[in-house]
């Protein structure tokens, strides 16, 4: 990832960030390698102080800066220290490399034997370690591991905790003094956050069919409708109408005996369409029998 494309992925995520100094050429390059790079490590600085930045540009007198790509503020922010190879991973177990780049279960590390400045990304988090980070630190890791998964196409299991690597004594993350968090935990939130801030099974409830359209019973023919006529299709006229809204012409309901009830209803309704004259005449035709309907 070049310094561009860390800014638009974390853009992406909706990470809130701040580039310090000359982050984008701040590195340790020149002491061995970065790259090809296999996952993501996460630290905490073992400090509550609220500005930690120039701390991990700088590093310490035996420990030269940058001491990690991303610093984590209380407050969510990620602060952007270095790029390129930074001094935050040491030596580390051979087989928990193979397992990040394989994505697998982490195994018990007990060797210190390979570079991980060059093969992981790190993030270091301001707090002490010894009790929870915030919320919003613990939101932002979140969208930091899935903004660099995302981009490398890895899952969660390229994200580790720096007590997983093989540096001796190493318990970071932590939750409480000398204890790590449960990264297994941790990378399946940032699962997660990977797809979306979805479960990667969600249990989707059946849409609901949509409800069937009623088909408009076929016009029966006009001589239905006369005055004196009797017969079914006039009380199914007549129902329709009411529940159209034109109940107000029928005083008993409507019924299977034409009425001036039905006309004037009929009419009504005609008129409410914008038709005048014969269209309006209160006997419906064919058009005025599939309008009703529909
Ligand atoms: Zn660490």
């Amino acid at each position: 990832m070049t310094p561009t494309q860390i800014k638009s992925q974390l853009a992406k995520f909706g990470l809130s960030f701040k580039e310090y100094k000359d982050w984008a050429s701040h590195n340790r390059n020149h002491k061995g390698a970065w790259g090809p790079v296999h996952g993501f490590m996460v630290h905490h600085t073992g400090s509550d102080n609220a500005d930690q930045r120039e701390l991990l540009y700088a590093g310490l007198s035996d420990l030269p800066g940058p001491l990690c790509q991303f610093g984590l503020a209380q407050d969510g922010t990620v602060h952007l220290i270095g790029w390129g190879r930074a001094n935050h991973a040491g030596a580390g177990d051979p087989d928990v490399l193979a397992a990040v780049k394989a994505e697998t279960a982490i195994p018990n590390d007990n060797e210190s034997s390979v570079d991980g400045n060059s093969h992981f990304y790190g993030v270091e988090i301001w707090y002490s370690g010894s009790h929870k980070m915030t919320d919003a630190q613990y939101a932002a890791l979140r969208r930091l591991a899935a903004a660099i998964c995302d981009f490398h196409g890895w899952t969660e299991g390229s994200v580790i905790g720096h007590g997983e690597w093989g540096s001796p004594g190493k318990w970071d993350p932590g939750y409480a003094p000398g204890k790590m968090m449960n990264m297994n935990a941790v990378r399946a939130d940032i699962k997660v956050t990977i797809a979306g801030g979805k479960p990667t099974n969600p249990t989707v409830p059946p849409k609901p069919l949509p409800e069937p359209k009623p088909v408009a019973p076929a016009f029966p023919g006009e001589g239905y409708f006369r005055p004196g006529s009797r017969n079914d299709y006039v009380t199914q006229l007549g129902k329709q109408l009411i529940k159209r809204g034109y109940g107000r012409f029928y005083s008993v309901g409507a019924g299977p005996t034409w009425t001036n009830s039905d006309r004037s209803a009929v009419r009504a309704f005609q008129e409410a369409q914008g038709w005048t004259g014969t269209d309006a005449n209160g006997y419906p035709g064919p058009v005025t029998w599939k309008r009703l309907f529909s």
